[in-house]
């Protein structure tokens, strides 16, 4: 996507890629991701086989039929899919405790330049990857998690404990529910990821860190994510959607420029190879287990 100037003639870039794979141990992939150039979700379906998938595929649709702009419209699309699954669980006695993490983040407009909004509820992680740094943008919604911040156990102690799967928020298991936010500065040449717990319990922050610092494009570190996963175990689905953000400023020597894409539209599908025509015509997609692959 190529934004509107961002003040003093500079331009923002998104390219992005996902990959998904429903791991080795479980028979289905229950996570969901969507991207198109201004929004992007991933979302992990809690609930017996055959609800998980609904929960988070729902979810994930919901987020789409919103453009939101501002943290606020992202927060309220994120309790309007929340409704969404609530509500089919209360109707449809089949799917009822059905539930979903989401994390999602969208790329607004402001007055002063391009900024991005961040949401999350459950486990599923965002980070930044900036100047060699990887940063943790997200708060687990997790038992073990509020442990550690009260100080009760060790994060050590954390990652083998037997809660450490325990959420203590996810989208539809309530009429309402609370959503964490945070509104972002863009300083160009940041590295985004969501990524659902698939990876980030079988990938250490330095090994995911390690991958987006070395594998470009965005779909080499997607895929090396969702691999990896896979080659330490495998034990959940995994889902990885790396989002590179540049800006260009007028007056720049020319040398990012050479390296980028001469389109203006990027970004890029998942793995399966869907191309770049909805970045382009602005069609919004979504991406549910079945089509995507890691
Ligand atoms: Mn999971």
């Amino acid at each position: 996507m190529t934004g509107k100037p961002a003040g003093g003639g500079s331009e923002m870039r998104l390219k992005w890629a996902g990959a998904t794979d429903p791991g080795l141990v479980r028979l289905q992939n229950q996570d969901a991701m969507y991207a198109d150039p201004g929004l992007f979700v991933v979302a992990d379906g809690l609930g017996a086989p055959g609800n998980g998938d609904v929960a988070s595929g729902l979810a994930v649709r919901a987020m789409a039929s919103r453009s939101p702009d501002s943290t606020g419209a992202l927060v309220a699309a994120v309790e309007h899919a929340n409704r969404v699954v609530h509500t089919r669980s209360v109707k449809q006695a089949e799917l009822s405790g059905m539930g979903t993490t989401l994390c999602a983040m969208a790329v607004f407009d402001t007055d002063d330049g391009h900024r991005i909004g961040l949401v999350n509820v459950g486990d599923s992680r965002a980070y930044r990857h900036q100047d060699g740094r990887l940063e943790l943008l997200t708060v687990d919604h997790t038992r073990v998690a509020e442990m550690v911040r009260y100080g009760m156990i060790t994060p050590a102690e954390a990652l083998d404990h037997k809660d450490r799967n325990t959420l203590t928020r996810a989208i539809g298991v309530a009429a309402a529910v609370e959503v964490d936010d945070w509104l972002l500065d863009i300083s160009g040449g940041d590295r985004y990821l969501l990524c659902s717990d698939g990876v980030t319990a079988e990938l250490s922050d330095d090994e995911i860190a390690e991958i987006l610092a070395t594998q470009f494009p965005a779909a080499d570190a997607a895929s090396a994510l969702v691999r990896t996963a896979n080659e330490k175990g495998g034990k959940d689905n995994s889902t990885a959607l790396v989002v590179d953000v540049q800006i260009t400023h007028a007056g720049d020597d020319g040398q990012d420029e050479a390296q980028q894409e001469p389109a203006p539209a990027s970004g890029r599908g998942d793995d399966a190879g869907s191309g770049a025509a909805g970045a382009k015509t602005g069609r919004r997609r979504w991406f549910s287990s079945r089509r995507a692959r890691g």
